[in-house]
């Protein structure tokens, strides 16, 4: 469904509208490069929103995670909720903690990804829920972890995904 930056339907048809629309709405004016939006409940990021343990690279795919992973307290912007991002101000607050990165955590609830094209805000999203998982399996391990180098994170440069993005789109045709 095509809403306008305010959130509002273009031409609704009477379909019920996505609860959680001012997400985009809200990034899209205040990030002019971003052109994707994805949102989702991803479960492996969760613990990282509700506990102090940062979310940190520790694979080449996910190396985009070591420009920084805010984290999104709903409290801050709007007390008790339901935790959903129902409204404009709501959406706004996101939007701000996100600010210049690409992803940003939210608490109890999910992470927001955005990038320049499909393929790359796709591959984020993806990846930052394998890491996620990688990084707590790590951890549980024991001892410590080695993640990706500041320098490391800016050296591994990928293709935007486009392998990858090749295969999810025939992946998901074929459904
Ligand atoms: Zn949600």
């Amino acid at each position: 469904m095509e809403y306008d930056l305010d959130s509002n339907p273009v031409d609704a048809k009477d379909r019920s509208m996505y609860t959680e629309r001012f997400i985009h709405g809200e990034i899209y004016k205040l990030r002019p490069d971003v052109k994707v939006i994805v949102h989702n409940h991803s479960p492996s990021v969760i613990p990282f929103g509700v506990t102090a343990v940062p979310l940190r690279p520790l694979y080449h795919m996910s190396a985009y995670i070591g420009e920084g992973v805010p984290v999104f307290e709903i409290r801050s912007a709007g007390g008790m909720t339901d935790m959903l991002v129902r409204n404009p101000a709501l959406g706004r607050a996101l939007a701000q903690t996100l600010g210049s990165k690409p992803t940003a955590l939210m608490r109890g609830h999910g992470a927001v990804v955005v990038g320049p094209s499909f393929p790359l805000a796709v591959g984020r999203s993806i990846y930052l829920e394998m890491n996620a998982r990688l990084q707590a399996q790590a951890m549980a391990l024991g001892g410590s972890v080695t993640y990706l180098d500041p320098e490391e994170v800016r050296s591994a440069l990928l293709d935007g995904y486009q392998r990858g993005w090749e295969l999810w789109k025939r992946k998901a045709m074929a459904q």
